[in-house]
């Protein structure tokens, strides 16, 4: 007895060791940059997004009229506000208002970037909510307000206004530079975003990278993470809506059978909400941890370092919220549900709806044979609704691009810690995978969780200091891709 206790004390004390040792060899993988970042423009540039915002380019649903003269309009904006950018460049026009600016680079054999933002908004909500005008381009001595500060006429304009900058500085960038603009992204940018990767797969660019909007400096957002995490989204949830249907005879409350087709698709939304997708750490979680574990205090570096043996309380940690949930999942949403007309009719039909936002490594088809699974019962109709898409192809976090944006973050944000992730929320880049296998959804904004709900929210706003540091990041982004370390 006395023999297996020692040799059990001897395992935990080589265990511990391991998990040390592992937890010290868990190193930064922060670059250290020594480059300062000297700011291109002044205030005056607040004043120019604030010109952009009192253009209401409101998307509302997919095929719904929009007002075309400010989409018209926000064109004409731009060729005015940036002369030399539109006295070098002349933009293609996608389905009349989306833009695709071609800046040609001194070195044909290096692969171009595709730099991208959308200039539609959502619609305001309730302006008596507001505590602006949401389109009145207001500014105080703090902030920019108004819809689309954050999301994303704020990126368009800080790329205009580092782009106009660079044109006036006489730089010429090594790579070819392509400033894609969309006008649909808030209803799937099927005409602007998706119109756009089509004509440049056609006509054979493949780019180093794209970057689009996505994630965002955050603050206080991460667990266990005091300083400003820049996240920077390496692919995007999938999304797939499910129909679920069942037609059995009615009849009259008073003599009901057993089953109803009511009691049936309940049955079957409850059997899928009940029985979720596993949870698993894929690809752009597993190298977050790699980028933030190392950041974090000792005894969470410690779990982050040893996921050999602390993966199910990882995985625990993850499940315990709703966001750390859809990190690390399939998740499943039943969205609605109809059947029945009177309290004493027994309907003969019965339908539900359930959306599930597919994480890298799963289809859709993997969800439907779990749908199926689950649900086991012929009766039930399963049908795919539209607006299905797989998730994004896993982008890497050791590539030239990434690399890039991570010494450009480094740069212009010397407090915050770097890392790649999974965006759950979806955006015009998904269009672009045939451009090319890097993606990243990255946009210069800081924000916290009060920021975020503004975002489609009322009181969208940005700090003017902010707005200004996102104008740092795109010039030396673009002015960065001309260091031959990089290449
Ligand atoms: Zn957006």
């Amino acid at each position: 007895m006395k023999r297996y206790f020692r040799i059990a004390l001897w395992l935990i004390a080589v265990l511990l060791i391991v998990i040390i040792v592992k937890t010290f060899m868990f190193r930064s993988k922060q670059p250290a940059v020594s480059l300062p970042a000297t700011p291109p423009v002044g205030i005056e540039a607040a004043e120019r997004l604030a010109g952009a915002i009192r253009i209401p380019t409101v998307s509302y649903e997919i095929d719904a009229p929009v007002d075309t003269g400010a989409f018209r309009a926000f064109r004409e904006y731009l060729e005015v506000t940036y002369p030399s950018v539109h006295r070098l460049i002349t933009p293609l026009v996608f389905n009349e208002f989306s833009l695709l600016y071609r800046w040609e680079g001194s070195n044909p054999a290096l692969k171009p970037v595709v730099l991208m933002a959308h200039f539609d908004v959502v619609p305001a909500g309730d302006e008596e909510l507001w505590s602006r005008e949401p389109f009145g381009g207001q500014i105080d001595s703090e902030f920019i307000w108004g819809r689309g500060t954050l999301d994303d006429k704020g990126a368009l304009i800080q790329i205009m206004e580092a782009v106009e900058k660079l044109i006036s500085e006489k730089f010429e960038p090594a790579r070819t530079f392509y400033l894609s603009f969309g006008h649909d992204e808030e209803i799937s940018g099927l005409l602007g975003a998706k119109a756009i990767a089509a004509y440049l797969a056609e006509q054979g660019v493949e780019a180093e990278f794209v970057a689009d909007e996505g994630m965002a400096v955050t603050v206080g957002m991460v667990p266990m993470m005091s300083k400003p995490v820049a996240l920077i989204g390496t692919s995007e949830k999938g999304y797939l809506s499910v129909k679920l249907s069942a037609t059995l005879d009615g009849g009259h409350s008073s003599t009901p059978e057993p089953e109803s087709a009511l009691t049936i698709i309940a049955e079957a939304v409850s059997a899928i909400n009940s029985r979720q997708l596993k949870a698993r750490i894929s690809g752009p979680v597993d190298d977050f941890i790699k980028y933030v574990g190392p950041e974090m205090p000792f005894y969470a570096r410690a779990i982050f370092a040893n996921k050999w043996i602390f993966k199910p309380l990882l995985i625990n940690i993850y499940t315990g919220s709703s966001s750390g949930n859809a990190l690390v999942r399939t998740t499943t949403a039943p969205t609605i549900i109809s059947a029945g007309m009177k309290d004493n009719v027994i309907p003969n039909r019965a339908e539900a709806t359930v959306n599930f936002r597919v994480l890298a490594g799963e289809t859709s088809e993997d969800i439907l044979a779990h749908v199926r699974k689950v649900v086991n019962d012929e009766r039930v109709e399963i049908e795919v609704l539209p607006g299905l898409s797989e998730p994004a192809p896993v982008s890497s976090s050791e590539s030239y691009g990434f690399n890039s944006i991570m010494k450009t973050l480094r740069q212009v944000y010397p407090e915050a810690v770097v890392a790649p992730t999974m965006m759950l929320a979806s955006s015009d880049s998904k269009h672009f995978t045939e451009v090319s296998p890097d993606i990243y959804r990255f946009a210069p904004i800081i924000v916290t969780s009060e920021d975020m709900a503004r975002i489609h929210g009322i009181d969208e706003r940005v700090k003017i200091e902010d707005f200004l540091r996102g104008i740092t990041y795109y010039y030396y982004l673009i002015r960065n891709s001309n260091d031959e370390e990089l290449q």
